[in-house]
């Protein structure tokens, strides 16, 4: 481990770094803590580049914790649509609705708000009140691992100890926010996962990682993230100018957004077995006009699974109905749902 004076030579160099490099973005003007946990939620599993516009629009429609409280979750949802993990937009309603119109302003309130974890309490307390609570996410972990040359994985308990230790001693408690916005930068600019600008890195003299030729190795981690494929048969019925979607409920992907009738399957199927299948059947009846295979085989890929999809367009008689599960809605009504990215994709190749 390095000295006092070698930890506050790192902290002023990383400082200085970002001075000069950092990217002009709209919650960098602002100390607001509603604002700085938007962003901190949106950015927390998504690229700045991705994030920018939606925090836009996001503080555009509710620029206030009054305003996202008063709010329906669907429209919540409908302006979240395309970014995932939307569970993200879920908690930040109910935690809007939870302030009494006020936002918190002590580290241990922060941290109780729904979906704000340690990183994220860490980021607003910081950012907003000038504490000196050290962030620590995956470009901190990295950048740390790194520079010190820590190989205890990031994902074990004594890891998370050892790391969130080191972060909390290296903080400037004069400048804790200038400071945790230049490492999070840092890591997401300079010391970046698969190419590290090491040679242009103002840091590289004290780095141990660069030193035993170990940045591939590090950040290191125990276990490997476990991924499923699920097989989804998207059904789009049609009838008289409309047609069918279903909100998800359950503790699953994409809860409270809608789709198109789904058939699930433990494996990819055929098209005859799909039509043949009990669930198609019981859905659609016998008397639909046409059915065919839209679009196949289309691979979404998400953190934690790969969804092979397959959508399908039955085309039923105009006053056919589905069951009362299924919404009827006027085809152009799709567009004020709040829907996944799948079906996103799924509705601009139909159009094309
Ligand atoms: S020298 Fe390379 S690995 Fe070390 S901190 Fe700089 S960019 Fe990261």
């Amino acid at each position: 481990m390095k000295n006092n004076s070698q930890l506050s030579t790192f902290n002023s160099q990383l400082i200085m770094w970002y001075e000069e490099n950092k990217r002009e973005l709209p919650w960098r003007n602002t100390t607001d803590p509603y604002k700085i946990w938007i962003s901190e939620i949106i950015l927390q599993q998504t690229r700045v580049a991705q994030g920018y516009d939606y925090f836009v629009r996001f503080i555009e429609r509710f620029p206030d914790v009054q305003t996202l409280a008063a709010a329906n979750e669907d429209e919540v949802l409908k302006y979240w649509q395309g970014l995932g993990y939307y569970s993200r937009a879920r908690n930040l309603h109910a935690a809007a609705k939870s302030m009494n119109g006020v936002f918190p302003s002590t580290y241990q309130e922060v941290i109780n708000l729904k979906g704000v974890g340690e990183y994220t309490a860490a980021a607003i307390c910081s950012i907003s009140y000038g504490m000196a609570y050290a962030v620590v996410d995956g470009n901190v972990y990295r950048v740390l691992s790194r520079y010190f040359g820590i190989d205890t994985p990031i994902d074990s308990t004594e890891g998370k100890k050892i790391f969130k230790e080191l972060a909390q001693e290296l903080i400037d408690k004069e400048q804790p926010a200038l400071y945790n916005q230049a490492i999070m930068e840092f890591g997401a600019l300079q010391c970046t996962p698969a190419s590290p600008n090491c040679t242009l890195c103002p840091v590289a003299d004290g780095c141990l990682a660069l030193a035993n030729n170990t940045i591939k190795q590090l950040p290191a981690k125990q276990h490997k993230t476990k991924v499923t494929n699920r097989y989804f048969n998207y059904i789009y019925v049609r009838a008289g100018g409309c047609t069918f979607i279903k909100k998800r409920t359950g503790n699953d992907i994409w809860k409270n957004l809608f789709e198109f009738p789904l058939i699930e399957t433990p494996e990819q199927i055929s098209e005859e077995e799909l039509y043949s299948s009990p669930e198609f059947q019981s859905l659609v009846g016998s008397d639909h006009l046409s059915v065919k295979l839209l679009l196949g085989n289309v691979k979404h890929v998400l953190s934690h699974r790969i969804i092979f999809a397959n959508f399908y367009q039955v085309d039923l008689p105009d006053g056919k109905t589905l069951s009362n599960d299924y919404i009827r809605i006027k085809q152009e009504e799709l567009e004020g749902y709040a829907i996944s990215r799948l079906t996103q994709i799924f509705l601009e190749k139909n159009k094309s």
